[in-house]
């Protein structure tokens, strides 16, 4: 931690460090460590909130796609989950022991990605993409819902909810 005392407010960083991966890079790690690399993240987290001075343990792990743009994802018990960066869930697989399979379930990771890049999302109920402008308001926390999904169901679901 040899940076000027500019960007601390006592001990600690006044910046929120990020680890980003181009999509490519995560994938072939994802690959090639399947079973571990959940520990390999944690170990890297820790390391750049130790060297970077940051207090909190909130990991920060973004991926790009080929359109450039900017999503988090965990990865956890073999799981990978996607958001966009209002914590909407962009694609969420789950990995098997299967390597040849899992190039497979990455394609549709990076699929949901490019579909989000172009306009569209993947309705949280039945799947089918949507454009996103049309649908951004019908939101249940982490879901977004086509219309129909939305007036059949989640509409009734969400305006239950007292948020309290
Ligand atoms: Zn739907």
């Amino acid at each position: 931690m040899n940076y000027p005392d500019i960007f601390k407010r006592g001990k600690f960083s006044i910046f929120v460090p990020m680890i980003k991966f181009w999509y490519v890079d995560l994938f072939n790690l994802i690959l090639d460590n399947t079973d571990n690399l959940e520990k390999y993240l944690e170990l890297l987290w820790q390391e750049t909130k130790t060297e970077s001075g940051h207090q909190w343990d909130n990991p920060q792990f973004f991926v790009s796609n080929s359109y450039g743009d900017l999503f988090t994802f965990n990865y956890y018990k073999n799981n990978l989950r996607i958001w966009d960066l209002h914590d909407f869930i962009v694609s969420h697989i789950e990995l098997t022991s299967d390597k040849e399979k899992n190039k497979e379930i990455l394609k549709e990771a990076k699929e949901n990605m490019d579909i989000y890049s172009k306009g569209k999302i993947h309705c949280s109920d039945c799947g089918k993409a949507e454009e996103y402008k049309n649908i951004v308001s019908h939101r249940y926390f982490a879901g977004i819902y086509c219309d129909t999904c939305w007036n059949t169901k989640w509409k009734s679901i969400e305006a239950k909810e007292n948020y309290s």
